[in-house]
């Protein structure tokens, strides 16, 4: 019975008339089979077991190389579906932001939410923040653009391929009016005709789509088992793992105004939703009435929410267990809110999220593996250009600046570097001397510095990030 449920909750939730009538952030993800989550819930508990008997409860960081294929019809760079770069940089710090739990909008959470129902389900303490609040977890994943294809070869943009679909022979995919055949042509087409080693990389297919496709993205679940199709729930393959989204859904209009929008997805949340998925989540939810979604700490939820909700929504929608009062979680990246309006991923989620990044075969191998390494490339004069904004994992240490290092910076904002030597003292204080791409670069002159670690602080109007380099003569 339940299993004819799920089949015919698959079958609504893809051609049901309503959702393409009213939901535009809409997401095509398989449901998960019983049996996947059967197997994943087994592996959540061993991941429990060990992390409990781990001293320090830290979770794992882990970061992984991202490659966008960037699909279009020969419109030029900057021209939709051909996003520039910097759009594309933004959706990185949206992931990085999402993925740490200081997403945006993450300070209007508020004062009192979920805190009732924390106390009802009786959630440990590792679930909770300092006010008794649900906690807004830090799920201590990270995500880079790959600087290297499958070949060793620098990409000369970052974590870009861009791939005109006339020279290979495609058709638009603006041509499939159903989410089932768009969906059917990049499985058995796009992607298979363009995936990197799945192993290495996370794969995100971004291009045009037709109006009558209702959703914006949709994912692959991790697989569990490296026998194909074991356990029949959507998880990716060799040939299909990974994320496709709507091109004008990706990065985000606050950290990149100059880009290709199409509101309400501004701020990047389809492609930290789809992450989700690819990490082994479920829709808050759970795609029926009141189901589960497999997290004690997220309240059941009645069916999708959409717009800009406020706290406490739809209090008593669900019995059994009750979400009265606090009401329904639809500041969760799983829910269909707006993206300005999401904000939050919980402790629950985070652990099925490390267990997928430990356990399954196209997750657990995921690193950065030298793919993005902050050297874009060392040119003939001895120059070498770190990327000191969202490539920090395994920054270069040592290397070599001869004359002079240079910052590429995806932020429209004021940027201003501060370099530090070991004591804390200032070193130096740089400001953005040559923009160009969006891009703002800044050069720092280390000619009269002695070798010697430094770190350098990146300060926008948003954001203030510090990272360690070792300059060695
Ligand atoms: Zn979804």
């Amino acid at each position: 019975m339940v299993k004819i449920l799920i089949i015919f909750l698959s079958l609504c939730c893809f051609s049901g008339p309503i959702h393409t009538q009213q939901q535009l952030d809409f997401c095509g993800t398989d449901i998960p089979s019983q049996n996947w989550e059967k197997i994943f819930s087994s592996l959540i508990n061993d991941f429990i077991k060990t992390h409990e008997q781990n001293s320090s409860q830290q979770f794992t960081e882990y970061t992984i190389p991202v490659i966008f294929h960037v699909i279009h019809s020969g419109q030029s760079v900057g021209t939709f579906p051909n996003i520039v770069q910097a759009q594309i940089n933004s959706q990185i710090t949206v992931l990085n932001q999402d993925y740490a739990g200081t997403g945006f909008n993450y300070d209007t959470y508020p004062a009192n939410a979920f805190v009732q129902w924390a106390i009802d389900q009786n959630l440990p303490p590792a679930n909770l923040d300092p006010f008794g609040r649900v906690k807004i977890a830090n799920i201590n994943v990270k995500f880079c653009l790959a600087e290297k294809d499958t070949l060793g070869n620098i990409l000369t943009e970052p974590g870009i391929e861009r791939i005109n679909l006339n020279s290979r022979g495609w058709v638009n995919p603006n041509t499939f009016t159903t989410p089932q055949t768009l969906r059917a042509y990049f499985d058995g087409t796009i992607k298979l005709g363009s995936i990197w080693n799945v192993r290495k990389y996370l794969n995100i297919w971004i291009s045009d789509k037709n109006a009558a496709v209702p959703f914006t993205g949709f994912s692959t679940l991790p697989p569990l088992s490296t026998l194909p199709g074991i356990t029949g729930g959507g998880e990716g393959t060799e040939t299909t793992d990974g994320i496709w989204s709507y091109s004008s859904a990706v990065g985000s209009a606050l950290i990149f105004p100059g880009g290709i929008y199409a509101s309400p997805n501004v701020r990047g949340r389809t492609i930290t939703h789809e992450a989700g998925h690819y990490l082994g989540l479920r829709h808050i939810w759970a795609d029926g009435n009141c189901l589960t979604d497999f997290c004690a700490d997220t309240p059941p939820a009645f069916t999708s929410n959409t717009g800009f909700p406020s706290y406490p929504l739809n209090p008593g929608s669900c019995s059994n267990p009750s979400n009265s009062p606090n009401g329904e979680m639809y500041m969760n990246y799983m829910d269909y809110s707006a993206d300005p309006a999401k904000y939050m991923f919980t402790y629950d989620q985070a652990i099925r999220m490390q267990t997928a990044m430990l356990n399954s075969p196209f997750r657990n191998q995921l690193g950065t593996h030298g793919l993005c390494i902050a050297v874009l490339g060392i040119n003939n004069e001895g120059n070498i250009i770190p990327d000191g904004y969202f490539l920090h994992q395994n920054f270069p240490n040592p290397f070599n600046p001869l004359t002079e290092i240079l910052f590429s910076i995806p932020d429209l904002t004021n940027v201003t570097i501060k370099i530090y030597n070991l004591l804390g003292e200032e070193a130096a204080i740089l400001s953005d001397q040559v923009r160009s791409a969006g891009n703002h670069k800044v050069i720092w002159n280390a000619t009269d510095y002695s070798s010697g670690i430094y770190y350098y602080q990146l300060v926008t109007e948003k954001i203030r990030i510090t990272r360690k380099m070792v300059l060695i003569k």
